[in-house]
């Protein structure tokens, strides 16, 4: 029999393919021959972020496939992407299977595929291969997806994922109340967004049981009563860069490491960490409520703002009046800085990876969720773990959520 192959499969999103990546690291730490699959866009991305005196390849094997869409413009919406790859990648992915499969050797022994790609369960069920589900956010986030048969049957959502009642439910008697109005597809974009998002949840939940186990990117510490409660998924996390000291792999955008030496010549605990994740979209009124506190605060801040992170900025000297105690880049290498003893909290928008990081690193932080998970995420952070505060909640306190470092065993 040949060596183990794990065949990759993340959904493409930046916070998707970043734990997939790292995923990788530690199967091919443990001798696992690995196949990486992108879509091809995101493999430019990745391979375009990549330094080029080092090589993706020595890690594992790289390849990639068409995702149907054609306009760029259009992969921003997570619907119609995940809707054009379902449609086409299937039958590609049986092909590529096939090829790989050629050397008697080295053929595919397994699959592990992001729950968003669960078309790809259904693939490894027709061609006998064993298959796992990975699912990159909170162990309850996927507890809430499976728990909504309950939530039709007791009338909180109609057939069209609609809330019906408002109200703090209970997925377990030892769980934390989750209030309805944060259900993950109740929080992303217009009503007829709403309700494409709740019939993939729907059919993501069919596809899942296709697959042998369900391994999720979060820890039995941080989430125990989930983990405990629903026992079918399985915590594989916090996977984190292996190497922290070493390039990020799996990025969309360069990093800017200027802001490591820029980190160096700040206190301890002293400077103010600002990012809202690879997605998140500002207004001009957002960015300037934002700048305004940042401003206002006097402290050092490091502040992320993504090349496509605003709608309609302006600049009015803002850049200018701060230069002194603030540097803006367009990608950090995140996990390093948050890792920075010159880093004294995390302005985040609660992505599942951030919220990790920043945990992992026992930062406090300051939420401002925007999208999905983001909010079940915050109310772990702020009502839960208590190490940090939601924004509309702050006053002055910044710096008055201690620092607290959560315990973690690393995979
Ligand atoms: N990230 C980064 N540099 C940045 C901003 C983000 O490396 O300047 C990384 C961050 O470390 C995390 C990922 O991008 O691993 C974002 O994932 P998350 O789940 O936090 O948010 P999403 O992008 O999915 O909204």
């Amino acid at each position: 029999m040949g060596k183990p192959h794990a065949l990759l499969i993340p959904y493409a999103a930046q916070g998707h393919v970043i734990p997939m990546m790292e995923l990788m690291q530690r199967l091919v730490n443990h001798g696992v021959k690995v196949t990486f699959l992108n879509t091809d866009f995101t493999h430019k991305l990745v391979t375009d972020a990549f330094s080029t005196d080092e090589n993706l390849n020595d890690l594992a094997s790289f390849v990639s496939l068409p995702d149907g869409v054609e306009a760029e413009e259009d992969r921003k919406d997570v619907c119609k992407l995940a809707e054009a790859i379902f449609q086409l990648m299937p039958s590609k992915l049986e092909e590529l299977i096939n090829k790989l499969n050629i050397n008697e050797g080295e053929k595919v022994t397994c699959i592990v595929a992001d729950t968003c790609m669960g078309w790809a369960f259904e693939v490894a069920d027709k061609m006998r291969i064993r298959s796992a589900a990975f699912w990159t956010a909170s162990a309850a986030g996927l507890a809430l997806l499976w728990s909504i048969p309950k939530f039709l049957e007791d009338g909180i959502i109609d057939n069209k994922g609609i809330l019906m009642k408002k109200q703090m439910v209970q997925l377990s008697p030892t769980m934390p109340a989750i209030n309805s109005e944060n259900f993950m597809w109740a929080r992303i974009g217009d009503m007829k967004t709403q309700e494409t998002a709740f019939h993939f949840a729907i059919k993501t939940n069919e596809f899942v049981k296709l697959a042998d186990c369900v391994i999720c990117n979060s820890a039995y510490e941080l989430e125990t009563s989930t983990f405990t409660s629903f026992p079918d998924i399985l915590p594989i996390g916090p996977l984190l860069a292996s190497n922290r000291v070493a390039k990020q792999i799996g990025h969309f955008w360069k990093e800017d490491s200027t802001c490591l030496t820029w980190l160096d010549q700040h206190p301890i605990g002293s400077v103010i960490y600002v990012a809202f994740g690879s997605f998140t979209v500002f207004d001009s009124r957002q960015f300037d409520e934002l700048a305004g506190g940042l401003e206002t605060t006097n402290m050092p801040f490091l502040w992320v703002v993504r090349p496509d992170m605003f709608e309609d900025m302006k600049n009015d000297g803002f850049d200018d009046r701060v230069s002194e105690r603030g540097k803006i880049v367009g990608w950090a290498p995140q996990q390093k800085v948050l890792n920075h003893p010159s880093v004294g909290c995390f302005v985040s928008h609660c992505g599942w990876n951030s919220v990790l990081e920043g945990v992992t690193s026992g930062l406090p932080f300051l939420c401002w969720p925007y999208f999905s998970d983001q909010f079940i995420n915050q109310m772990y952070i702020s009502d839960v773990w208590k190490t940090g505060l939601e924004f509309k909640k702050m006053k002055v306190v910044l710096f008055q959520v201690k620092k607290s470092r959560i315990k973690l065993n690393s995979y």
